[in-house]
């Protein structure tokens, strides 16, 4: 059985002040849930201070984007995986759909950004998913694949011993419109099998997580899925009443 995880992505959300009150009630709240994972991604440059504030708690930290290259030096704007660690961090976001869309990162660069944080300790939170109109012209599997692969070829299979999938399509994020518990189940046994082929043991043990428009009223139905096992969670995880609800569904 997989443990579930679930994970919130900040993104560019949050301030000082909204963040200690944020943690203060995520951390008196996370010991009713034992048995799952919990994650917080803020942004990087409040990395440091969310890392002091759960000190203590099971509350586990990453960042939501991390630099491909593998030693730190002259890449001004750019953030270390090294660095990450060193602020408390034991996950970072790779691939998300905003930075390949809006950031120009494409299949190669989010499998070089895979590998160095498997190299700096780090355990990837790799994003995959399909935009609107992929899914309209029958393409999500094969953007699935496609996406799979490039870390597959980079990586190699043994990599997803120390990694975590999400599944979020493009359509479903930030839009309230959310997949329907089968299209996440079949993506995401899609998914596995995919890995399955180079090794089935690893396959059956990586969790792969549902994000996209994951709210504390849809969380159950989705989590119920075999193949789902917890979430990501963008504009819910800003609200800790929500988060927390949603935490309770997995
Ligand atoms: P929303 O939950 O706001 O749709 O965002 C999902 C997401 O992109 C998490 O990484």
């Amino acid at each position: 059985a997989r443990r579930a995880l679930v994970a919130g992505n900040w993104k560019m959300n949050g301030s000082r002040d909204s963040n200690a009150s944020l943690i203060h009630d995520i951390v008196l709240d996370v010991r009713k849930y034992p048995d799952i994972d919990v994650l917080v991604c803020p942004p990087a440059i409040y990395l440091e201070s969310v890392g002091r504030q759960l000190e203590g708690s099971p509350v586990q930290l990453g960042g939501q984007n991390l630099c491909e290259q593998e030693k730190p030096g002259a890449f001004t704007g750019e953030i270390h995986g090294g660095m990450l660690r060193d602020v408390g961090c034991s996950h970072v976001i790779v691939g998300h759909s905003e930075r390949r869309a809006l950031y120009g990162e494409g299949d190669d660069r989010v499998a070089a950004k895979f590998r160095t944080a498997q190299i700096c300790g780090l355990i990837p939170i790799l994003c995959v998913g399909e935009s609107l109109a992929e899914r309209e012209n029958g393409q999500t599997e094969s953007v699935l694949a496609r996406q799979l692969q490039a870390v597959l070829d980079r990586c190699g299979i043994e990599a997803f011993r120390r990694a975590v999938i999400a599944y979020e399509p493009v359509w479903a994020i930030g839009t309230g419109r959310t997949a329907t518990p089968e299209q996440a189940q079949q993506a995401h046994a899609f998914l596995r099998d995919r890995l399955a082929r180079s090794d089935a043991k690893i396959a059956s043990s990586v969790r792969i997580l549902y994000g996209g428009s994951v709210k504390a009223e849809n969380a159950g139905a989705l989590f119920g899925c075999p193949d789902v096992d917890g979430g990501l969670i963008g504009g819910a995880s800003l609200k800790s009443v929500e988060f927390m609800a949603i935490c309770a569904a997995a």
